[in-house]
């Protein structure tokens, strides 16, 4: 009857427990500082308030146990007994070149998943675990992996080799392979729901704008560029990452300032985009702020990070022959008319054109021009959801 999601992180596991007939979210919550001091769960049903309780737990296991003992408490859960989960939909990182759709798992593609440990060491490796702890509290649910890679499969060679020696894609497997990919996939979806119109016939640009940022052309509902890379750095500004740089840039850091692998890559992923910009927060929110009041700093921040989303859009346009809609999704994208208004200031030439009081009020559609112009709240769990009862079915009895 109900779908178990999964987000299984360094420190966190995120959880959702999802009706697999009505597919609406029953609880939710997230279980934070695993194998820190002081672990603790943030839980809440369909609409409730926040529940909050400190915790002894020491790792994934103990985490994903306390996560079925709320789901099933006699007083906040909202099943009596853990069998009642038919799947388990796991958020997985990274499925390498190997995974282009979610997937039911089994040893196989336990051991699959293992191998792209090497794409993103900081994640897979948690979302392995995550598997092999409902393998053991949940022997009876078949599990499914949703990769945040997959959507990105369809993109052309052209799109995802890296100039570099060919050589080099053979041995490491370096090209691009983008993230985000559920969101991505998700939202285009709903856009083609909201303009009445058939996927396969639209052209779009989707824009996940949230700590993480990343936007992909997606034509007739498949990707066919996205600006993440090898590793989510790589593309538009982000809150604490660098996006687009001189590759010389990073030889030149390390030489300089006698930094070692391990600390640029911490300097790039953690110390830099809007973090770096303003010296202060990557809080999107904080920095409009600053900038509304004048700060100069702040203000410069912003305009670099709105101006990186509007050559995406340019070279996107260009890569898809046109485009028919515009989409913005995530923290940022969902709740910040003013990045909406900087990004599309100057794209009339493509047919953008905002309806200023719609996209204060964050709109569904928040434009007059050609192109539509946006604003889709992201699901990523409902969409796990959904894959998880694609692979395995609802499992609800048949009916003859
Ligand atoms: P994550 O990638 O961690 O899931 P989110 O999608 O939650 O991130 O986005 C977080 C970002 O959204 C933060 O930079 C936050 O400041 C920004 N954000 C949230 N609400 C607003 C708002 N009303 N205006 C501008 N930015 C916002």
């Amino acid at each position: 009857m109900y779908i178990l999601v999964l987000n299984c992180g360094s420190s966190s596991v995120k959880f959702q427990l999802v009706d697999g007939r009505d597919q609406g979210c029953m609880a939710r919550g997230l279980v934070e500082r695993i194998g820190l001091p002081a672990p603790r769960l943030v839980y809440r049903l369909r609409d409730g308030a926040p529940l909050k309780k400190e915790l002894s737990i020491t790792d994934h296991a103990g985490a994903i146990a306390v996560a079925l003992d709320m789901l099933t408490d006699p007083v906040y859960g909202v099943m009596k007994d853990k069998a009642e989960v038919v799947g388990v939909g796991h958020r997985v990182v990274h499925g390498g070149e190997r995974f282009s759709d979610s997937v039911r798992i089994t040893k196989e593609v336990l051991g699959e998943i293992k191998a792209c440990e090497r794409f993103a060491p900081l994640h897979n490796p948690h979302n392995l675990r995550g598997i092999l702890v409902c393998q053991e509290l949940l022997p009876g649910a078949p599990q499914v992996a949703v990769f945040d890679t997959a959507f990105h499969q369809t993109m052309p060679p052209e799109a995802y080799l890296y100039a570099i020696p060919m050589a080099l894609y053979a041995k490491l497997k370096i090209r691009k392979y983008g993230f985000h990919g559920t969101s991505h996939k998700y939202v285009s979806e709903q856009a083609a729901r909201v303009l009445g119109r058939p996927l396969d016939d639209l052209k779009i640009i989707t824009c996940h704008l949230g700590n993480g940022a990343s936007m992909a052309a997606v034509q007739g509902g498949k990707s066919v560029d996205t600006s993440m890379g090898f590793t989510p750095l790589e593309g538009l500004v982000m809150g604490t990452r660098c996006g687009d740089i001189d590759p010389a840039c990073v030889t030149h850091i390390m030489y300089e300032e006698k930094l070692s692998p391990t600390q640029v890559d911490d300097l790039l992923n953690k110390k830099s985009g809007m973090l770096g910009l303003c010296e202060a927060t990557s809080d999107m929110r904080d920095i409009e702020n600053h900038a509304m009041e004048g700060l100069e700093k702040f203000r410069l921040a912003l305009d670099i990070y709105c101006r990186r989303i509007r050559k995406y859009v340019g070279a996107y346009a260009a890569v898809l022959g046109g485009v028919d809609a515009l989409v913005f999704t995530a923290g940022v994208g969902e709740n910040s008319p003013i990045v909406r208004r900087m990004v599309c200031e100057d794209l009339g030439f493509l047919g953008v054109r905002l309806d200023e009081a719609k996209n204060e009020r964050s709109e569904l559609i928040i434009s007059t021009g050609s192109v539509a112009v946006l604003v889709i709240p992201t699901n990523e769990e409902l969409a796990i959801a959904r894959d998880t009862i694609a692979v395995i079915g609802d499992g609800s009895p048949n009916i003859a």
